[in-house]
């Protein structure tokens, strides 16, 4: 397929990284957010500034190699998380990376968020996998983190984070919301007691997020 992208790129991920913050999943300055425009390039966020005071003049576009096309800040140091995830999924137009609380625990517990919660098993593809560590910024993590996401709209970097992706920044902000409720309705299930999982091997349930995914 030809690669999707998103209409009014800057705007999109500049909301995005504001509601980031306004939800909770990010401290000021950590979490990123980027989206590819019809001319294939990426708008992503800067480094290591406050969303709160962030304007569209601050945002940053780089060519799908990672060169710096546009604006006059330096691109967040994530970007090669970003770039990774663009060129392995031309249905992909918009990811987040955030360091939610509950999300970043199963990350560092190196355990998968399961499958027991439905929202999750339809908007996300099922259960979410820790991708391999690699140092944050590197090639390497993009790498990693692509090999989870095939087949899922997020994936957990170990001891590290989280990254969604999704048709437009908004729809990978949702998938991040919900990766964080699960893990955090996960974690009390356990503190409850047991975690039961959803019946049935999830077929349907990947099979609806793929469509919605690709459609
Ligand atoms: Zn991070």
């Amino acid at each position: 397929m030809a690669a999707r992208f998103v209409e009014d790129a800057a705007s999109a991920v500049l909301d995005t990284a504001q509601e980031l913050l306004a939800r909770g999943l990010v401290d000021v300055t950590s979490g990123n957010v980027s989206a590819r425009r019809c001319d294939g390039a990426l708008c992503i966020t800067p480094t290591s500034l406050d969303c709160r005071v962030m304007t569209l003049d601050d945002l940053v576009v780089v060519d799908p190699s990672g060169q710096v096309v546009g604006g006059w800040r330096q691109p967040s140091s994530e970007m090669s998380l970003h770039l990774a995830c663009y060129a392995a999924f031309p249905e992909v137009a918009g990811v987040v990376h955030s360091h939610a609380l509950h999300a970043s625990m199963f990350a560092v517990a190196r355990q998968s968020v399961p499958a027991a919660v439905d929202e999750l098993a339809m908007y996300a593809g099922g259960e979410i996998a820790v991708a391999d560590y690699a140092p944050s910024g590197s090639v390497a993590l993009g790498d990693a983190a692509v090999r989870c996401l095939a087949d899922r709209g997020a994936t957990l970097l170990a001891n590290h984070g989280m990254v969604a992706v999704g048709r437009s920044p908004a729809d990978a902000l949702h998938i991040t919301t919900v990766v964080e409720r699960a893990a955090r309705i996960v974690a009390g299930a356990r503190a409850l007691g047991r975690v039961v999982a959803l019946p049935g091997p999830g077929e349907d349930a990947l099979h609806a997020y793929r469509s919605a995914r690709h459609g």
